[in-house]
């Protein structure tokens, strides 16, 4: 949801809106929500080669996000400017949001309708795949106390908790705690009592340095719980808050893997540029990929880094990086498969028919990915990672097979 092209695609809408196409850009812009996948695409040779291989018992989606907007008693809370058109970016931003998890259309149960819908595409993808919730904390200073003014929205630990508990064939769930909160290593200790698989940062908004000693205790209680750190690092621009792009950088997070704690780097860094911190203060910016890439080869960090493959196939990043992340076959017991959801359900965020002009996908399948995309953004990006290919490389099955992964290993 921290995306550069989510606010290309919001002023592109604004600008169409703008101008009177508001049937265009619905025909365009807008996902169509279609509920039910049509016989023969459910059945086609290309989804069901997808699964071929795998137990889905085994399939865990590692990075989706839970939305709403706090009418249903969830404690939801998003900015105010999202909700007003006199904010346009936020605002479009909203609508994009949840139009891709279909809920835009029930006033008075968004929140609600989000969960139904995803209840409704997880319907659609084999028994036994689930799919992780991510909480999303508030931004706090540097004394660790919340800011909600500065904070674009939070999705509290009780209602992932929640949700996923109602619902445990369809559901896990990740809590996201800051590190500088007074209570943060007693609220991480309930929220693994609770269930909590691991837990997820945005440090660049949500005001944390991961190379702070102040997240010390916290790292150290990660480690002795054995719960991973899902992380954002590079490039972060929708997300407002504390404002520190430096944050992002994947170099900051070697103090929580020297604390032993198995760290998750989002999107394996696959967008942006960071100040190459190993080269002193005024070191050149380079590719946070390739951050990223330097301490995936540092033997001390080989059982404690992973990337999550979430987002990698938006149409902001790199064809570069797909290639390489599909190619370093050393890597592939360290990638974890997650959809970033909602983001697949934004129709102008993914491009099945680049993928194919690049090489990286055979375009037999690409109408039936733009088909599959209209009725179920998960399966489509399943499906599409799965087709993913450089040469005869494709992502190992025990990519997809997450699972064992979240056990948490006895203290
Ligand atoms: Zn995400």
């Amino acid at each position: 949801m921290n995306r550069r092209p989510f606010i290309l695609g919001a002023a592109a809408a604004a600008m169409l809106l703008g101008a009177g196409g508001t049937a265009l850009a619905r025909r365009t812009l807008w996902n169509p929500c279609r509920a039910s996948l049509p016989p023969d695409i459910t059945g086609h040779e290309i989804v069901r080669a997808a699964w071929e291989g795998l137990d889905p018992a085994q399939v865990w989606d590692c990075h989706a996000h839970l939305a709403g907007i706090g009418d249903g008693g969830s404690g939801v809370n998003i900015t105010p400017r999202m909700l007003s058109p006199l904010h346009p970016t936020e605002y479009f931003q909203r609508l994009f949001y949840l139009n891709a998890g279909c809920a835009h259309e029930a006033p008075g149960r968004v929140d609600q309708s989000y969960v139904e819908r995803l209840h409704n595409l997880i319907d659609g993808m084999a028994t036994g795949f689930k799919l992780m919730l991510l909480a999303f904390e508030r931004t706090h200073d540097a004394q660790g106390q919340a800011r909600p003014e500065l904070t674009a929205f939070h999705i509290p630990n009780a209602y992932a908790r929640d949700v996923a508990r109602a619902h445990p064939t369809y559901f896990e769930w990740a809590c996201s705690i800051h590190p500088y909160r007074p209570d943060c290593v007693e609220a991480l200790e309930a929220a693994a009592r609770d269930g909590a698989r691991a837990v997820k940062w945005l440090p660049p908004a949500m005001g944390i340095d991961p190379a702070s000693p102040a997240c010390d205790r916290f790292y150290a209680a990660l480690a002795r719980l054995d719960l991973p750190l899902i992380t954002h690092a590079g490039e972060e621009k929708a997300v407002h808050g504390a404002g520190q792009p430096a944050w992002g950088n994947p170099l900051r997070l070697r103090r929580a893997l020297d604390h032993g704690v198995r760290v998750v780097i989002a999107h394996c860094a696959s967008l942006g540029e960071d100040q190459d911190e190993d080269r002193g203060r005024n070191a050149p910016r380079v590719s946070s990929f390739s951050l990223f890439s330097r301490l995936m080869g540092e033997q001390r960090y080989a059982t404690l880094l992973f990337g999550d493959i979430s987002a990698i196939n938006l149409r902001n990043r790199d064809l570069a990086v797909i290639r390489q992340l599909l190619e370093r076959e050393d890597w592939h017991p360290r990638l974890l498969f997650g959809t970033d959801y909602p983001l697949p359900g934004i129709l102008p965020l993914v491009s099945a028919r680049q993928l194919a002009r690049e090489k990286l996908l055979d375009p037999a399948a690409v109408p039936v990915l733009e088909t599959l995309r209209e009725h179920n953004p998960l399966l489509f990006d399943f499906v599409l990672k799965r087709h993913l290919r450089a040469g005869h490389r494709r992502f190992a099955t025990g990519v997809f097979e997450t699972r064992h992964f979240f056990d948490r290993k006895p203290a």
